[in-house]
């Protein structure tokens, strides 16, 4: 079927289409709105082709010119913010509000990234020599991206990847694909050919592009599940690999907070997005004794903040994005249910698309599965806590340890509390904040890696030590 807009590959900086192709299906309607092409086996090898041809030109050139092409990037986007924005809710489901916000931190994170640079340390600087240490970058690098938040995610790995010098070929989920797709089309004009190809495929594409040897290193953002393939594949050839993966966020509130006051940016912490977010709040403890004020408040938000069509301007709160993702989660609500759980419900949702009203489960057993499992959508187990220790230990039994929060008036305890909780990020009284400088490395099988900050920035580089004499 032809929808009007033909959406490319861009591969060797030129658009690339293919004869068959995957639907794309707006998560509101359930109705397929566009198609893009399934790339076949050649069609990676050719993309891995003319990322290998683009490189060494790529290397060399200086440091400031790439960050030039980063900024131009960033200028691309801003232009295109409207149109990709509004594509951005037809595809992925968000109201036109936060998938601006998206755009606009994508093209926030190359201008950003744009100004880091990769350091040569010296290490030692005696009368007899110096050992300096460079970072050089590691070859052709395979992104691949998930669909909650398709655009930001991808900026992340293509930002720090081109600036330390790197090509790369990127393939986003197939249920979000029209964005990245139309990234690669308008960074044609920002950057030499090859330097970024942008593949779209079904379910074989990932894999496919894990074992191909052409690659150096593979940047992932995706469920656990997929990540420890990802890493078994990888193996392989001894690939480079970043894992950023899922996560079953606690925060925590103590009594002193001013339920009032915090309650409406906890609930979002957990909801943006409908709770769609790696780093959401998804196990929220609350301190007994402001339990069911903030219990109450976070309802009486769910009955308010209207959940619909992303189209729509009084949409606060999308659909789930996809059929699969509804399904499970719809298959936890159903299941909390059938154990007794109690269960507070948002306000009503349309009947067709993959709406859930935004749900609150009243303290379950720690070992609920709303508990135990990353839910990745909108049901937000509450659970009582009455004691530091015990809150500390609850909030670190998770294989997970990507992000958490602590809301307390008295920072130094939320400090502490935060020292101790196993995540590698911690917001005290505040959450969902990410800076291209700051660090995201998700601990224990979150993660493998680190994305952003210098550190993030040199897992696109490997280190060489030179040894240099001085003269005797
Ligand atoms: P997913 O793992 O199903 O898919 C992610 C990407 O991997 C998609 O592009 C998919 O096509 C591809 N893929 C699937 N199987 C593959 C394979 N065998 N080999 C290579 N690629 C493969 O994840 P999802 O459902 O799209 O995303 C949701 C998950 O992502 C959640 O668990 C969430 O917490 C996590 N996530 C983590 C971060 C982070 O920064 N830590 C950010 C966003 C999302």
């Amino acid at each position: 079927m032809s929808f009007g807009v033909d959406y490319t590959m861009t591969i060797g900086g030129v658009p690339v289409s293919s004869p068959r192709k995957i639907d794309v299906i707006n998560p509101a309607t359930e109705q397929v709105f566009a198609s893009v092409p399934d790339a076949t086996a050649e069609d990676l090898d050719r993309a891995v082709e003319a990322a290998q041809r683009a490189l060494p030109g790529w290397r060399a050139t200086p440091h400031a010119e790439r960050a030039q092409a980063l900024r131009r990037a960033a200028e691309l986007l801003e232009a295109h913010a409207d149109e990709l924005a509004e594509l951005f809710t037809k595809e992925q489901g968000r109201p036109f509000e936060g998938a601006k916000q998206e755009i606009l931190g994508a093209s926030f994170w190359f201008r950003l990234t744009a100004k880091m640079t990769v350091p040569v340390e010296i290490v030692e600087d005696t009368p007899a020599r110096r050992v300096e240490v460079h970072h050089e970058p590691l070859g052709v690098v395979c992104a691949i991206v998930p669909w909650n938040f398709p655009v930001l995610l991808a900026a992340w790995k293509i930002a720090p990847a081109l600036l330390t010098g790197n090509t790369m070929v990127l393939k986003p989920s197939p249920f979000t694909p029209l964005c990245t797709l139309r990234l690669g089309e308008l960074l044609r004009e920002a950057l030499p050919a090859g330097v970024l190809n942008v593949i779209s495929g079904g379910d074989a594409l990932g894999p496919m592009m894990t074992s191909h040897a052409g690659f150096a290193k593979i940047s992932f953002t995706g469920s656990t599940a997929t990540g420890k393939r990802v890493m078994a594949s990888a193996a392989q050839d001894l690939k480079r690999i970043t894992l950023e993966l899922g996560g079953n966020d606690a925060a925590i509130v103590f009594g002193d907070v001013d339920v009032a006051q915090v309650a409406e940016q906890i609930f979002f912490g957990a909801f943006h997005n409908t709770a769609q977010v790696c780093v959401a709040t998804k196990r929220l403890f609350i301190h007994d004794s402001i339990y069911d004020a903030m219990r109450e408040r976070l309802h009486a938000l769910a009955k308010q903040l209207k959940v619909g069509d992303g189209a729509d301007p009084a949409s606060v709160f999308g659909p789930l994005q996809n059929a699969p993702q509804y399904r499970r989660v719809r298959a936890m609500i159903d299941e909390a249910k059938a154990e007794g759980l109690t269960l507070l419900e948002g306000g009503a949702v349309p009947d067709r698309g993959y709406f859930i009203p935004l749900t609150l489960v009243d303290n379950p057993p720690d070992t609920a599965r709303v508990v135990v499992e990353e839910a990745f959508g909108p049901v937000l187990p509450l659970l009582r806590f009455s004691d530091v220790d015990e809150v500390v230990a609850r909030a670190n039994d998770t294989e997970y340890g990507l992000a958490g929060a602590v809301w307390s008036k008295n920072v130094d305890l939320a400090v502490e509390v935060a020292k101790r909780l196993d995540t590698g990020t911690v917001w005290i009284n505040q959450n969902l904040q990410s800076t291209p400088m700051i660090p995201l490395a998700g601990h224990k099988q979150s993660g493998f890696g680190v994305e952003n900050g210098l550190a993030g920035l040199l897992e696109y580089t490997q280190p060489k030590s030179i040894f240099i004499p001085k003269a005797a």
